[in-house]
């Protein structure tokens, strides 16, 4: 059995007394199993951490940058390796994976332009003889805690800025698929990173509870499902951390009577069902305006369905693999159940679907439903499978209302040929994130990722600018150079530049 364990900066081990296993979707197997870290595994990497982190922030931001600049080679020449590693331990698709890898890289090449992001500001002459100027510090030791559901991506959202702008950052990731970012820092080794600026800690709630109390560390980037990013934020905070934590997210995608059916039955398949509906960008409500519409969608929707294409990850022709555990797909099929008994009309169902050869797979059916309403708890709720719910709105203010009052307000996309409909849906909507035409608008890497509400908790998102202000503390100065002449009064008023 493959043990995957810790990367601390000093290459040595730590033996596990607790583990979990790591499983291949595609055949059910377990095929390897994590050490779950403890609060001295923590220490150490710490102690690693606090030993490098000094020297790092002194490196000017050139060279800093010129490790993002390798890493990003280095990735690109592993990418096929990456994806099939990745694809292996989460279950999604080759070409999904290397999607996953490469949303990420482009935050890394985001970083690579650090030296300008850090010039700061400066204004000369801000009263008599004074000037003002701002930096940017890094923080220290910092944490991030990921989900399995983009083992290659959300790391690569932290770390990518958090260690550009001098920090040590420290990685918890899922336990359930934790051998890519184990390979990501190694890849930042090769790449030039000196040792113990990223380093990978295994673990579960102890390791979480441990990375929340522990003193160094000044922030927690956390990404993950609701209630988790809610206790993350509030211990982090508690203990005087800085915290974002991303949380979970149930997305609509509005269609218009106007909208161009076609193109949307083809966004929303792959949105609603790509990597088996377990992403928090996918679009698993649609909620179509007027009857008409949702009659007409539905039809097209069908066929669409029953034309997609479930395989094993390998499979160059499938549309999505399984899911990620056996218990996953036991969530997913309970939440098709109690959609049933809420009377929501199950009109494809995707239980009890097997692989001939991969019997034991984590294979999920796509399932569709209609005439769901907003008071049912499968529509309240994340699913995170590949489960499609059609919710009924009978004109755009209604269709406004639903995801607005929505607990989760990651994304939202609306589907028309309406300039004045869509501008008017993107400034009133209670939601982080807009797609107008676009079924899954995650926002590239130099602009800002973050939900609203139940979405994510705190006040600042993942990478470009708002990534910088959250790994950095900014200083400003004020100074004065006299000219040893005449040294006036004291003040002793509030000093004004009047
Ligand atoms: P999860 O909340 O189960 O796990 C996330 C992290 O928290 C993991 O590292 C895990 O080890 C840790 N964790 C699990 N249980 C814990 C506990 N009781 N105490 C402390 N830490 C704990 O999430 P997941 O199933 O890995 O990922 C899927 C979820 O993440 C979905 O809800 C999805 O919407 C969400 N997600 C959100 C975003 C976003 O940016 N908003 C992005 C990706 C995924």
């Amino acid at each position: 059995m493959r043990d995957i364990a810790h990367f601390f900066a000093d290459g040595s081990s730590s033996p596990a007394t607790r583990f979990s296993d790591v499983f291949d979707p595609n055949s059910g197997a377990v095929q390897a199993r994590v050490g779950l870290g403890t609060a001295a595994d923590l220490d150490k990497a710490v102690a690693l951490a606090q030993a490098a982190q000094p020297a790092w922030a002194a490196t000017n931001p050139q060279r800093r940058a010129r490790v993002m600049f390798k890493f990003k080679e280095l990735i690109e020449k592993n990418m096929d390796s990456l994806a099939h590693l990745l694809s292996s331990e989460h279950g999604k698709v080759i070409a999904d994976a290397k999607g996953d890898i490469q949303r990420g890289l482009e935050v890394i090449e985001f970083a690579c332009g650090i030296p300008h992001v850090l010039k700061g500001e400066f204004t000369i002459g801000a009263g008599p003889g004074i000037d003002v100027y701002s930096m940017r510090q890094p923080l220290g030791i910092v944490a991030g805690i990921t989900p399995f559901n983009f083992p290659a991506m959300i790391p690569m959202w932290m770390f990518g800025v958090a260690i550009a702008v001098g920090n040590a950052f420290i990685l918890k990731p899922s336990e359930r698929d934790p051998s890519v970012p184990v390979r990501l820092a190694e890849l930042m080794k090769e790449a030039g990173l000196p040792d113990g600026i990223l380093q990978v800690v295994q673990g579960d709630k102890v390791m979480v509870d441990a990375i929340l109390d522990h003193e160094a560390i000044s922030a927690v980037s956390f990404v993950g499902s609701s209630d988790i990013a809610h206790y993350v934020y509030q211990r982090g905070v508690a203990a005087g951390k800085r915290v974002q934590a991303m949380g979970g997210a149930k997305n609509h995608g509005i269609v218009m009577p106007d909208a161009d059916l076609d193109q949307v039955v083809n966004d929303l398949a792959g949105a609603a069902f790509g990597s088996a509906g377990e992403r928090c960008m996918a679009l698993p409500v649609v909620v179509p305006v007027g009857n008409d519409t949702a009659d007409r969608l539905r039809a097209k929707l069908i066929p669409a369905i029953e034309a997609l294409r479930v395989g094993v990850s390998t499979d160059a022709e499938a549309h999505y693999g399984p899911v990620v555990t056996a218990a996953h797909k036991a969530k997913i099929e309970s939440y098709i159940q109690m959609g049933v008994d809420e009377g929501a009309e199950l009109v494809v169902d995707g239980r009890g679907f097997t692989l001939q050869g991969h019997e034991k797979g984590f294979f999920v059916g796509p399932t569709l439903f209609d005439q769901v309403k907003p008071s049912m708890q499968s529509y309240q709720e994340e699913i995170f499978g590949p489960v499609l719910q059609i919710v009924r709105a009978a004109n755009f203010e209604e269709a406004l209302a639903l995801p607005s009052q929505h607990q989760y307000g990651n994304g939202v996309a609306i589907f028309t040929r309406n300039g004045h409909a869509a501008r008017e849906f993107a400034a009133r909507v209670n939601v982080g994130m807009v797609g107008i035409n676009v079924p899954i608008p995650v926002p590239v890497a130099y602009h800002t990722f973050g939900g609203w509400k139940r979405s994510a908790f705190g006040d600042t998102n993942q990478h470009g600018m708002e990534g910088i202000k959250f790994f950095t503390k900014v200083k400003t100065v004020t100074q004065r150079w006299p000219d040893g002449g005449d040294n006036g009064d004291s003040a002793f008023v509030i000093p004004t530049m009047g």
